[in-house]
């Protein structure tokens, strides 16, 4: 692949009008066996698009995905913004290897981007799965304590109910144990909460937009600089297989049919109007603009890597 705009490394970031933006990785590398993370799976999708999905983005061998788990950092000219939070560190996630306790040096690579966590100002994320709302806490002193001391966190109501464990009625997720009580509830017994609903913006750039399907309450965020804007999706979209076959639901996702009419809604918006996709899980080089190859009865896509 050429012409790969390479944003991994620390304090660079991509320039959008008054706004700076800066990946933050938790992982990069081997993720779940294609058919467990997509049921609908086949060998001839990554036969048929082999050029560009081996290696970067499936490992045939293995039969995986390669994934990453990453944070986007948006500075403006008032505010340092931080888009999801990853896995986070010292979690218990027994039902997933991956996130187990982990180790990581995500603070480290904030640092590495000129951010200590003092110095952010709002934490926005999609939705509250554990792999967007890790590092919302750290461990201190055996309790849970927000990272960032000075942030707003800004959860949808409708996601946060979706997964507060002491609302009647509760469904519990058996991948999502633990999560609540130790990423999400310390931030509200914190005071640090604030619970948004769609149309919130940030300093006139950032403006959070529905996106549900994946989970309830899950957001887009759209970012508008001078003539150039850009889409963080969350995880509307998992992995750039699902570019040229949008029809492929992850095995995560709440609701497949409402996922699929979001995923094709943005797809259709960002290859219509240019916008930069900024995903949460697409493996190096992290984002893409996108172009359209099918039709209204037959959408597909194709990335464009590069600015
Ligand atoms: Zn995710």
């Amino acid at each position: 692949m050429t012409g790969i705009l390479d944003i991994n490394h620390a304090g660079k970031g991509l320039r959008f009008g008054e706004a700076e933006v800066t990946r933050i990785q938790d992982y990069h590398g081997p993720g779940f066996i294609s058919t467990f993370m997509f049921p609908d799976f086949r060998p001839e999708m990554w036969r048929q698009h082999e050029s560009w999905l081996v290696p970067h983005f499936y490992d045939p061998a293995e039969d995986r995905i390669r994934t990453s788990i990453h944070s986007w950092l948006v500075r403006t000219r008032h505010h340092t913004i931080l888009i999801d939070s990853c896995i986070g560190n010292h979690k218990q996630r027994p039902t997933n290897p991956r996130f187990h306790m982990r180790n990581e040096p995500w603070l480290e690579r904030l640092a590495a981007a000129g951010a200590a966590p003092e110095d952010i100002d709002f934490v926005m994320c999609t939705h509250l799965h554990s792999d967007h709302v890790g590092w919302n806490t750290r461990l201190e002193n055996g309790r849970w304590v927000p990272t960032f001391p000075n942030a707003r966190y800004l959860f949808t109501r409708r996601e946060f109910e979706r997964w507060d464990e002491r609302l009647p009625g509760h469904v519990p997720r058996e991948s999502e144990q633990f999560v609540f009580s130790d990423s999400v509830l310390p931030v509200e017994e914190a005071g640090q909460m604030e619970l948004i609903d769609e149309g919130y913006t940030v300093d006139d750039l950032l403006t959070v937009e529905a996106a549900p399907g994946h989970t309830p309450g899950h957001v887009k965020i759209r970012l508008r600089g001078h003539g150039e804007h850009a889409l963080f999706c969350g995880d509307v979209i998992h992995h750039p297989v699902q570019l040229p076959f949008p029809e492929l639901y992850s095995i995560f996702d709440d609701d497949r049919s409402m996922a699929l009419q979001t995923r094709l809604a943005v797809l259709d918006d960002c290859a219509r109007n240019d916008i930069l996709l900024l995903p949460t899980h697409f493996a190096d080089p992290f984002l893409c603009r996108i172009e359209s190859t099918g039709n209204s009865c037959a959408p597909s896509y194709l990335p464009k890597w590069g600015r």
